[in-house]
């Protein structure tokens, strides 16, 4: 994960993240300098920087032995975005979660000797039964089918679990190709990190910033989807998030520049360029 003007994107994000994945994955944060060093090694498609966390699959070897790399993103903006009711940095966490948890399931099969033990113990309860009943019983004969069923049956399950672990796969890699297809058609320069082109804003055009924190003189400033409030407002706070827009995008000939009264944490602005 990558820091934004040398802050997590949420408090502890690092630290929740490693606490989650323990055992999974190794959670690295890097500061600005490493974002640019890190560009360089993976390349720009595979790049993390202001505020993104990027997750990096283990590597592939093709079969002329190169490696296959493969990543997934999610942007500050897109994740500032998604966090309109203060549950962003669940939501990330809990995509995380499943993402890898349910990858790693299919990669640990259940180990066979927990089968063999089963099966064991089974075949001593119908010898104890054998012992106490006649030979020929009904009961005994019903037990004994039902046993070499189950442990068909068994058999086959285990079978057909590593069959749709190998169609998971390659559904996981065929996903990705098209991810990765679809970056390189619209790979210009601006596409980086696999986000939303990010044009200058048109005249007349409305849109949406988010305040991820303070920088003393300035608030740094994420574009966002916006949201779907109407209590636009003048503000006091508004010299600070000036400013920050002004780092942000280079400019200062915005038309209006209105903040959120009714979004939680604040901090949400509308600008009319
Ligand atoms: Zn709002």
């Amino acid at each position: 994960m990558s820091e934004i003007e040398g802050e997590q994107l949420w408090p502890d994000l690092a630290k929740e993240l490693a606490f989650d994945l323990a055992g999974l994955a190794q959670v690295v944060t890097i500061d600005e300098d490493a974002t640019w060093a890190l560009s360089d090694e993976v390349g720009k498609l595979h790049s993390c920087y202001r505020g993104a966390v990027r997750l990096y699959w283990p590597p592939r070897k093709r079969s002329d032995a190169s490696l296959h790399f493969s990543s997934t993103v999610w942007t500050a903006s897109e994740l500032i975005s998604n966090d309109h009711d203060g549950k962003g940095l669940n939501r990330l966490r809990a995509a995380l979660r499943r993402t890898l948890m349910s990858t790693a399931v299919l990669s640990i099969p259940s180990p066979v000797a927990a089968r063999e033990i089963e099966a064991e113990v089974a075949r001593q309860r119908i010898s104890e039964l054998e012992k106490r009943a006649a030979p020929d019983s009904e009961e005994l004969a019903i037990a004994r089918l039902y046993l070499s069923e189950n442990e068909q049956l068994k058999r086959k399950i285990e079978q057909l679990e590593a069959e749709l672990a190998k169609a998971a796969a390659r559904a996981e890699a065929a996903a990705h190709s098209l991810s990765q297809l679809k970056a390189t058609e619209s790979d210009d320069d601006e596409s980086e990190q696999g986000q939303v082109a990010s044009t200058e804003p048109a005249v007349g055009e409305t849109r949406f910033y988010k305040k991820t924190h303070s920088k003393g003189a300035y608030d740094v400033l994420v574009e966002v989807k916006g949201c779907d409030h109407t209590a636009w407002q003048n503000s006091a706070s508004a010299d600070k998030a000036r400013k920050g827009l002004e780092r942000l995008t280079g400019r200062d000939d915005w038309k209006s520049l209105l903040h959120c009264g009714t979004c939680t944490g604040g901090g949400m602005w509308k600008v009319r360029w």
